[in-house]
């Protein structure tokens, strides 16, 4: 007798820009005590919320099992062990590279609860991303990722030590300072810390502080000079499955971007007709709101 639980990794097709896939149903448990399901899948264009840099929500959409179609509310990360155990998002306890492990992208369905969910396991189903949302996403998620390149480029002559630096070769002010990133349709909202350990890694904290007005201006301008170049933008991947190492790449003016991410983005900079730029700062904090406008 085989295995009776999913031992590869979902293949992912958001790198890839796709909305709607046929597949087959691997896994399927109770997602909770409301009687949602958690399906999971060989394949899906479904982006998952990622379970150790939580930044972009998951994807909504529909899940059409037997000629129905079911709403799916979110799409989470899930892991099973060697032994068949399975774990969902922050309480995995395992990292993508460990043998035996298989990492899922688990669709939550909203499913009458007289469906017993193993006869599920083996059905085809079609899975179609709500792409208007996806879209929105990718752009907050593309806005980001320029806003970052941008903060780094303005912040280039206030350091006194070099530190690590970006793709574009200047010091990586995003990677050493950055708390958390969180994105929602149309906007992302990022925190970076800047207390003791930004002075001690060369960062002139009180000059940014005084500059910080034209700090930001500066970083719109940069940011617009870069969407009138409207550069190309295309997802590396190393592979097919949820697991494999992605980067956004992306054409800009000042060189070619690269940054690791397993996230969804926009086809190119074209696609966004403006991205606004908002500074909150403190003594120990600076909150960064980047919202995306789409062409
Ligand atoms: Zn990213």
């Amino acid at each position: 007798m085989g295995v009776s639980f999913p031992t590869e990794s979902t293949v992912v097709l958001f790198p890839q820009g796709v909305g709607e896939c046929e597949a087959r149903i691997v896994l399927a448990e109770p997602a909770g005590d409301d009687g949602a399901l958690l399906v999971a899948t060989d394949r899906t264009p479904f982006h998952p919320i990622d379970h150790t840099w939580p930044d972009q929500p998951g994807d909504r959409g529909t899940a059409t099992v037997r000629e129905t179609e079911h709403t799916v509310v979110d799409a989470i990360t899930m892991a099973v062990g060697p032994d068949g155990s399975v774990h969902r998002g922050e309480a995995i306890p395992a990292r993508r590279t460990d043998p035996g492990w298989a990492f899922l992208v688990g669709h939550v369905v909203e499913m009458a609860a007289d469906t017993p969910p193993a006869a599920l396991v083996g059905n085809a189903v079609t899975l179609k991303v709500d792409t208007a949302r996806r879209a929105s996403l990718s752009a907050a998620h593309t806005g980001a990722h320029l806003m970052s390149l941008a903060l780094n480029m303005e912040l280039r002559d206030l350091w006194r030590k070099s530190p690590r630096v970006d793709c574009l070769g200047h010091p990586d002010f995003d990677q050493l300072a950055i708390t958390t990133s969180r994105m929602s349709p149309g906007q992302s909202v990022d925190r970076y810390r800047l207390g003791k350990s930004l002075r001690k890694a060369g960062l002139e904290v009180a000059v940014f502080l005084e500059r910080i007005d034209s700090v930001q201006e500066a970083v719109t301008a940069r940011l617009a000079e870069w969407i009138a170049a409207g550069g190309c933008s295309v997802i590396e991947t190393e592979g097919p499955g949820l697991t494999a190492r992605r980067w956004w790449t992306c054409e800009l003016p000042a060189g070619r971007a690269r940054i690791p991410c397993g996230g969804t983005h926009l086809g190119g900079l074209g696609e966004l007709s403006s991205l606004d730029v908002r500074f909150e700062a403190g003594e120990r904090e600076l909150v960064v709101y980047t919202t995306a406008k789409q062409a």
